[in-house]
């Protein structure tokens, strides 16, 4: 099959370095479950969008930045069982050189550029599957859809919009294992 992952919050922890760079900027105490919209501005009330999204483009953010633990080595067996795997991720041109170094060849360094696809329009990527925790990226795409868990999508209704609401690696392996028995 051919496997198509997302990084922010599906292979990494974005949001957790994130809420803690804007914190330690503004002197807040915003917990990363209280991030309840993808506008992560929308949590800190008298903070621009800007004075938020700019957090993430500061040089040496991405090393801050930690893996979501059994994402490597997942990603690693699927490989090795002959899936085809691409990272798929809407992230801004600037901050592409140090994400791609300071986080994604740091702690995937089996993955390759040429497994890289920067797109904001996921929907027009083809394969099989997509593990994306951003309901955007899943709507309307021609995959299966694995929502992973987050606190900004945790009130939408995964199965009720055609999508399978995942946890952890440990159950995202198992699901394309099955995907992969039964067919897609
Ligand atoms: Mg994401």
């Amino acid at each position: 099959m051919t496997i198509l992952v997302d990084m922010d919050d599906t292979i990494e922890q974005l949001l957790k370095a994130w809420v803690r760079g804007v914190n330690e900027t503004y002197g807040r105490s915003v917990a990363y479950d209280d991030v309840r919209s993808w506008d992560v501005s929308a949590a800190y009330p008298g903070l621009s969008w800007e004075q938020v999204y700019e957090i993430p483009m500061r040089p040496g953010f991405w090393k801050t930045v930690e893996p979501i633990p059994g994402a490597a080595e997942v990603l690693q067996r699927l490989m090795a069982a002959g899936h085809r795997v691409y990272i798929v991720t809407a992230t801004p041109h600037e901050s592409v050189p140090e994400k791609m170094n300071d986080l994604l060849f740091r702690y995937f360094p089996f993955l390759s550029w040429e497994q890289v696809i920067i797109a904001a329009n996921k929907q027009l990527i083809r394969g099989d599957v997509l593990i994306d925790d951003g309901i955007h990226n899943l709507e309307g795409g021609d995959y299966v859809k694995l929502l992973m868990t987050a606190p900004h999508n945790r009130s939408y209704d995964a199965q009720a919009n055609g999508m399978i609401r995942v946890h952890n690696w440990a159950e995202i392996e198992e699901i394309i294992a099955r995907l992969d028995t039964d067919g897609v």
